[in-house]
């Protein structure tokens, strides 16, 4: 029995530093910034949130720069979602190449897939970026930093996991999730939930040296999928547990509830509700301003501030 997944929720990442962080995320790729908190699980480090104006599900990108923790630099490898590309209007990429090539990174175009073109960066912690230039993506863009709306990122557009044993992850996205093939190529296989296109595909690729990933800084640590109510996610959690998968009781995130297990091929995916949302502590236009804690932490607001690194934005 599969569960009514709507599509991407967000991507997570272990970064580097946190003030080039931001300046990838909001000034090279133009996100808006929607929170500003610190790692739940871990309140030395800072969790910043990117997304569109409202931090929809599906266009959100979340980090977590652990400089300051000497954190070592992770593996890329099987069992790892190893790209996470985001998703521009078809015709944008030659500005794109000119934008990121003028803030400093270097760009590579990546061979067309299942239609699209796409170029590649790698951000400041190393993270494997692609942009995927795309005509079926009616999303409204955040605009910021001289990005208009005819180029600006729309949100996630797919993930790529690295897996030893596609066979073996696709039965579980399908079986748990309802995803099927949408296109297949080269040890490649598009998979789709919720219709098709962008934010609802993945794309399980075939491990070419069976080398394991490890996490760490400059690799992805999770993948989200987003589940419209949290009685929908409780009946996920309980099916789960019913065939033995091992599963985290529902955690309160502030701005979703989630539950977090791992597919058999390693990844760690997380499922979270749409709702509440990042308006519960913050109003639209502030969106990403200040730092937001969760009600547990304010009492340790001012430790925790005078351990995070500043920065501007
Ligand atoms: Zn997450």
């Amino acid at each position: 029995m599969s569960f009514p997944i709507l599509g991407l929720h967000h991507v997570t990442a272990t970064a580097n530093d946190a003030q080039a962080d931001l300046d990838f995320g909001m000034k090279a790729l133009g996100l808006r910034l929607v929170k500003k908190t610190v790692n739940f699980d871990n309140r030395g480090v800072y969790h910043f949130y990117y997304g569109d104006e409202h931090g929809t599900p599906g266009t959100l990108w979340t980090t977590f720069p652990y400089k300051l923790l000497n954190v070592p630099p992770g593996v890329k490898g099987a069992g790892q979602v190893t790209t996470t590309s985001f998703s521009v209007p078809a015709g944008s990429l030659d500005i794109w190449k000119k934008r990121l090539r003028d803030h400093g990174f270097t760009v590579t175009d990546a061979p067309p897939r299942f239609g699209e073109e796409s170029i590649v960066v790698a951000d400041p912690s190393g993270l494997v970026i692609e942009l995927v230039a795309t005509k079926s993506d009616s999303r409204a863009p955040w605009t910021s930093g001289g990005i208009d709306v005819a180029s600006a990122v729309r949100g996630i557009h797919s993930v790529t996991l690295t897996e030893a044993n596609p066979d073996v992850t696709f039965a579980f996205m399908q079986e748990w999730f309802g995803f099927g093939v949408a296109d297949e190529m080269d040890g490649r296989t598009r998979v789709s939930v919720n219709g098709s296109g962008p934010g609802k595909s993945v794309d399980i690729l075939k491990s070419t040296d069976g080398r394991r990933a490890h996490n760490g800084v400059g690799t992805v640590h999770h993948v989200a999928m987003a589940i419209a109510t949290d009685e929908q996610q409780l009946e996920l959690r309980a099916a789960l547990l019913k065939s033995g998968i091992s599963v985290t009781p529902v955690i309160d995130r502030s701005y979703f509830h989630s539950i977090y297990f791992r597919e058999p091929g390693g990844v760690l995916f997380e499922v979270a509700t749409v709702e509440p949302g990042f308006m519960v502590d913050e109003p639209l236009n502030e969106l990403g301003k200040g730092l937001k804690l969760p009600p547990w932490e304010e009492v340790n607001r001012a430790d925790i501030e005078s351990h995070l690194p500043p920065v501007k934005y």
